[in-house]
């Protein structure tokens, strides 16, 4: 088995004969400018210090604090499992240390880790809420997020030193892994966490340590789960925790989205090391049945709020999606694992669409609040969410709130946004892999160097010049998303038709000089999306989509009087682009014409029509598309992604 050193980044595999392409670091792939380098630049200055205030405020902080003093307060603040949050905000800043240096952020993770450290007990053991006398240590795996607390300790802890190359924190989080193997390793325990997480954090572990106990626990945890060894509780049945089939044998995501996303990541991850070709089997049957049958357009997951779960296959409603953020962060990391495994374009794709749409849109424009719950179909304006409330997490006001009582969801965007660099290339023995378009500069270690320029997504072209290489012959790859026809690839001005199309990619394979200039021309049309028949939610309707971006309906684009419950589509009238000032930035919107219905002839009828539907009469008005991501932002609106359409009008 080879192996490989790891890098500033989530996933850094230690054996590669698993990978079909290796990952980079956030030191060798910079994003320079546009969309999301400018989120990253927000996610630093407003977004990481707004975290790092509400979690002060909240006492997330603080529950870790009182236990450090040797006080732990029997009131014992927010959710039981607060501690979390301040470990993925941790994680964030660490990611973001090792994207840039800054000594504001270098001190406030220093303080954090110093409060972590003296919270931990002597043993290793640290959980705020079980070490201020709440419920004895392990005693109540279905539901104490005890070892998810430590996975997200542990996976900030490898950020920090991956980022930092400081062990301070990682100290911590072997000392606590430690006091887990003591209590589970070995089959001691037959039982696991409720929510999953704590497995792809021991395989990380593992990779950075080179300790294999904790890839053997991550794999035990992996292993025991589907044999009822959780204890349901109400309607949080086996099925929420993944825990009704194991997982070899599982046909379909079920459950708890973001534990049944957490815990394949963990199953993918047990694969890159091992090897296990039933592990990876499951986890491809599972994301192909999730992403053919459960995802939203806008890459949400999770239908149903009853249990912030997946519902049934095509089931799939637009006013009534749950779609939590966490949820579609998971299917992320879920999707780049799988890349990883298997160089397949379709996972690239995943990760475009649920960025640039749920991710992009589950955070405000001034990136300082956020949606927990993501809707695709707001059929009254509700009122706009306080900045001094935190909301319950069931609950999306008319816009984004600043934290929530269980805040799991802004951290996560954090760690994402400040590690999305390693998203966007691979290299193999054989050349380099562009995944997603940004400007960006790309070293693969080896004497290969990219400069990636392109306006994309407004635009569909991307220029990548060789700046430097090492004069051998390689492959580069470009992603050719699945949305798009037509693609065309030059080299210095020159058409090159000697490309294959393998895996989803072009490739050109040559012998490359400084200065070659590679330009991958994506046409990118306004166009209209057909949903599957069996999804009876959107039956009859369509949506609009341009390049990777999702398309909406909002209220205050539209002209006055329309409302956007009863609007359909005339679909045989042009779609037309157009370019508008939206929210600070240049964005395309499309207008559409469309039939704005009196239904007043329904007026009354309640559902007594014998059959007989009055005709459909209306008015012909124009109507604005926006991007979906931008929604919200300009008060509390009623807006709609998939829209009824007709033709022949
Ligand atoms: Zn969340």
């Amino acid at each position: 088995m080879s192996s490989s050193e790891p890098l500033i980044a989530p996933v850094s595999p230690r054996a590669t004969d698993q990978l079909a392409v290796r990952p980079l670091g956030l030191t060798d792939v910079e994003l320079t400018r546009g969309f999301w380098a400018d989120w990253q630049r927000l996610n630093r200055d407003v977004t990481i210090p707004h975290a790092l205030a509400w979690l002060e405020r909240d006492g997330s902080v603080d529950n870790l604090r009182d236990v450090a003093a040797g006080t732990p307060a029997a009131a014992h603040r927010g959710m039981w499992f607060s501690d979390s949050d301040v470990y993925k905000t941790l994680e964030g800043l660490a990611w973001d240390l090792g994207r840039a240096p800054s000594a504001s952020l270098s001190s406030a993770a220093d303080a954090l880790i110093d409060v972590v450290r003296r919270a931990q007990g002597p043993d290793g053991y640290v959980n705020s809420y079980i070490q201020a006398g709440h419920g004895q240590r392990w005693d109540h795996m279905a539901w104490s997020h005890e070892l998810y607390c430590f996975g997200h300790l542990i996976q900030a802890a490898v950020a920090h030193h991956r980022a930092t190359g400081s062990a301070d924190l990682l100290a911590v989080a072997v000392r606590a892994a430690d006091c887990a193997l003591r209590e589970f390793g070995d089959s001691r325990r037959k039982d696991t966490d409720g929510h999953p997480v704590v497995e792809m954090a021991l395989v990380e572990l593992y990779r950075e340590t080179g300790n294999p106990s904790y890839l053997d626990l991550a794999q035990q945890f992996i292993d025991v789960r589907g044999y009822r060894v959780l204890d349901p509780r109400g309607h949080f049945d086996s099925a929420y925790y993944q825990d009704e089939t194991p997982v070899r044998q599982q046909t379909t995501v079920v459950g708890h989205a973001v534990r049944a996303l957490y815990l394949l990541c963990g199953v993918v991850d047990v694969y890159l090391e091992t090897g296990e070709q039933a592990l990876l089997d499951s986890a491809l049957r599972q994301w192909e049945s999730m992403m053919a049958t459960k995802m939203y357009l806008n890459g949400a997951v999770g239908s149903r709020f009853e249990g912030e779960s997946f519902g049934d296959e095509y089931e799939l409603p637009q006013d009534l999606v749950y779609g939590e953020t966490c949820a579609t962060i998971a299917s992320i990391m879920f999707s780049w694992r799988l890349l990883l495994a298997t160089g397949e374009s379709r996972f690239a794709d995943a990760i475009e669409r649920a960025l640039f749409n749920l991710v992009a849109a589950s955070t405000s424009v001034e990136r300082n609040a956020f949606f927990y719950n993501n809707p695709a179909h707001r059929r009254v304006a509700r009122p706009a969410a306080s900045p001094n409330v935190r909301p319950q997490r069931a609950e999306a006001p008319g816009t984004r709130p600043p934290w929530f009582q269980c805040a799991c969801c802004p951290p996560n965007i954090i760690r994402t946004i400040a590690s999305l660099g390693g998203y966007l290339a691979t290299y193999a023995d054989n050349g380099v892999q562009i995944h997603q378009y940004a400007p960006a500069t790309v070293a693969t270690g080896n004497g290969i160097r990219l400069v990636m320029e392109t306006e994309y997504p407004v635009e569909g072209t991307v220029d990548v010049t060789v700046a430097e290489t090492d004069g051998t012959a390689w492959t580069l790859s470009l992603r050719v998303p699945s949305w798009c026809r037509g693609a065309t690839v030059s080299v210095n001005g020159t058409a090159t038709p000697a490309v294959t199309g393998e895996r989803g990619y072009l490739g050109i394979t040559r012998q490359w000089h400084a200065g070659d200039r590679v330009t991958l021309v994506m046409p990118m049309p306004v166009r209209i999306t057909v949903p599957h028949p069996a999804v009876d939610a959107v039956r009859g309707a369509v949506a609009i989509e341009r390049g990777p971006i999702v398309y909406c309906l909002e209220s205050p684009d539209q002209p006055e009087g329309v409302d956007l419950n009863r609007v359909e589509l005339l679909l045989d009238e042009p779609l037309v682009e157009q370019r508008r000032e939206l929210l600070g930035s240049t964005v395309p919107v499309v207008q559409v014409e469309a039939l704005a219905r009196d239904d007043s002839a329904w007026a009354g009828s309640g559902w007594a029509t014998l059959g007989e539907e009055p005709v459909t009469v209306g008015r012909r008005v124009r109507l604005t598309a926006i991007p979906y991501h931008l929604w919200a932002n300009r008060g509390p609106s009623v807006m709609r992604i998939f829209v009824p359409a007709r033709r022949g009008q």
